[in-house]
């Protein structure tokens, strides 16, 4: 079986893969009219990973246990096999887990500092774990184990700069707690970025994350990181900028961390910025189908209206929603949007005056807008129940939870053929989509292991049906191991290429968070070739690559 180690590289000496790929690029080169795809594409000063991360022995494992036991107090340190299970298993996955070795809660940059010098010494791999709702198996262990380093009891909000809207917290923090802070303190900010309650501000960077409100405010890629206090895999702690609001000042090496989900560091201090809180109103409507829906909104969008949210909830949420909402409202079972507007009393009402005219055109049955704060937070708690209210559909089931995002205009198709391959499939599956991104949700229920290879099928065809349409594996949820076969296909070779010379250059060790993010290059080239149209010169590569795999041993990653 071929491998499908993660980016890493760091051993001695040149593998045979890498000179084969080298020979490779020469041999594409020479093809002038030849494109298949992403792989000629490939720079050929950006080679495909050349060496392998060899780890430390059991033994050596056992070492940095006995060392990291003389740094840290017992209450801290655990290897009982249900705290390392807990760290290692996700409820909301099913991609294969694995425990690790040994869980360290931590308390301060400089024990987690210790933590990586100890795991560089003995090789070990070494993942962070914060809130732990990720849903693409971030924080599972490596198969052959390592050290969890969990931040989430570093979770103090250092300083609110109320004058600068920002404020500086450890990376544990979690945004609600930090809303209910502020709010309580009377600060009359907020941190717009609204992923799982409980997800925390590291992990969100760390998985690139957004919400709801990322119409309004954008996503954890956008400037809401001033800066972030950073571990490196050298031990060595960096900050990556300081706290002025906007700095031309080189590299954006803030944006390296975010969406690199620990494989580049660990981050243990964040400045974020703050929006001001703004009076919101909550209204609902309902549509025809997805299509008439979707191009409501790009009209909605682009009349300018100040609006913070657009839900789109499909037909079987809706039915979900009537037996299981928060709230006792009933509403038609119909493709419905769900609104969240924001400014004065006027601005909103003249924002659902536009709104409605805009609906009504598109066939939709009319604006209802929420006539009181209750009303409001009800139809606002009745989407944000989405997944327990979808898990309620059939009782006793599982749900897997996914994402892919989409421009805005190719998300009808994209939410039409995904329905219909999902009742094809005998899939029962509720759709909610953060709709004014593009960004596409489904929740596919099942209880045996038979309907989960279905349910794993239906996604990976969802996703491959988003990147057709020009989109992405994951608007918001990362890669982790789920979505890590595709990023060849999406980006391309020598943009993967790129991100895994940044982690061999800043890890060369290749212990941080090992086999997620960038998956091993042979094997998917190998799936990427399969696809292309030039079946004479992919034969003659397949080839080339199989005889350089099954020559090569490649154990980790
Ligand atoms: C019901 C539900 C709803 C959700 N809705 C959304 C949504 O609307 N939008 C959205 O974006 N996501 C959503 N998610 C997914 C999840 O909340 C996000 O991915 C969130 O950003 C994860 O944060 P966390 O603190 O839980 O990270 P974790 O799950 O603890 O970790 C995630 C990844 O980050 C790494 N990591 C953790 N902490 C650090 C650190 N300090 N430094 C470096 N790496 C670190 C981990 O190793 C792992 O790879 C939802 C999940 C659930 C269960």
């Amino acid at each position: 079986m071929l491998s499908t180690s993660a980016s890493g590289t760091a051993a001695s000496s040149p593998s045979r893969f890498g000179s084969t790929a080298l020979l490779l690029a020469a041999f594409l080169g020479g093809i002038t009219s030849y494109s298949i795809g992403s792989l000629a594409r490939a720079s050929p000063t950006i080679s495909s990973g050349s060496r392998t991360p060899t780890f430390g022995t059991p033994a050596d494992f056992q070492r940095a246990i006995t060392e990291l036991r003389a740094i840290f107090p017992a209450s801290r340190i655990s290897t009982n096999p249900d705290v390392l299970h807990a760290h290692g298993f996700s409820l909301n996955t099913y991609h294969p887990g694995a425990p690790h070795s040994v869980v360290i809660s931590v308390e301060s940059t400089e024990e987690v500092s210790g933590i990586v010098k100890v795991a560089s010494k003995w090789r070990m791999p070494i993942t962070a774990y914060s809130g732990g709702t990720s849903l693409e198996g971030g924080f599972a262990a490596h198969p052959r184990g390592g050290i969890c380093v969990d931040l989430s009891g570093m979770d103090k909000i250092i300083k609110i700069n109320e004058a600068d809207s920002d404020l500086v917290c450890q990376a544990g923090a979690r945004w609600d707690d930090i809303n209910e802070t502020l709010r309580d303190k009377g600060v009359p900010l907020f941190f717009p970025l609204d992923p799982a309650p409980g997800a925390t501000i590291g992990g969100m960077i760390a998985t690139g994350c957004s919400g709801t409100n990322a119409v309004r405010y954008g996503t954890a890629k956008a400037e809401w990181f001033l800066n972030v206090t950073v571990v490196l895999p050298s031990g060595e702690v960096i900050k990556t900028r300081r706290r002025a609001r906007k700095s031309s000042a080189g590299f954006d090496t803030t944006k390296l961390f975010i969406g690199a989900e620990g494989t580049l560091g660990i981050v243990t201090e964040a400045t974020i910025r703050l929006a001001p809180l703004l009076p919101t109103n909550v209204a609902v409507a309902q549509f025809p189908d997805v299509r008439k829906a979707t191009e409501a909104v790009g009209e909605i969008l682009n009349k300018g209206v100040p609006i913070q949210c657009i839900e789109l909830c499909d037909d079987v949420f809706m039915h979900a929603t009537n037996n299981y909402g928060i709230s006792t409202r009933k509403y038609p079972e119909r493709d419905s949007l769900f609104f969240k507007f924001q400014g004065s009393p006027e601005s909103i009402a003249e924002s659902a005056r536009v709104v409605d005219e805009i609906v009504r055109a598109h066939g939709g049955s009319g604006l209802e807008l929420a006539k009181s704060e209750k009303e409001a937070v009800d139809l606002w708690a009745d989407r944000k129940a989405a997944h327990f209210s979808g898990l309620a559909l059939v009782p006793g089931s599982r749900g897997w939870g996914t994402d892919v995002c989409v421009p805005v205009s190719r998300l009808p198709d994209l939410v039409y053929e995904t329905k219909k391959d999902l009742e094809e499939s005998g899939l029962v599956s509720t759709i909610v989509g953060h709709v004014g991104d593009g960004n596409f949700h489904s929740l596919i229920l099942f209880k045996t292991d038979e309907e989960l290879e279905a349910v794993r099928g239906a996604v990976h065809r969802m996703v491959e049906r988003a990147i057709r349409l020009d989109g992405t594996c994951t608007g918001e949820h990362g890669v982790g191991i789920g979505k890590k076969e595709y990023l060849y296909e999406e980006l391309g070779t020598g943009t993967v290429e790129l991100m895994k010379l940044i982690k061999r250059t800043i890890d060369p060790l290749g212990i941080f968070n090992p086999g997620k993010v960038v998956a091993h290059p042979a094997r998917l080239e190998l799936e990427c070739l399969q696809s292309s149209n030039t079946p004479d010169i992919c034969s003659f590569i397949q080839m080339t690559l199989q005889h350089s795999l099954m020559v090569e041993s490649i154990p980790e990653g």
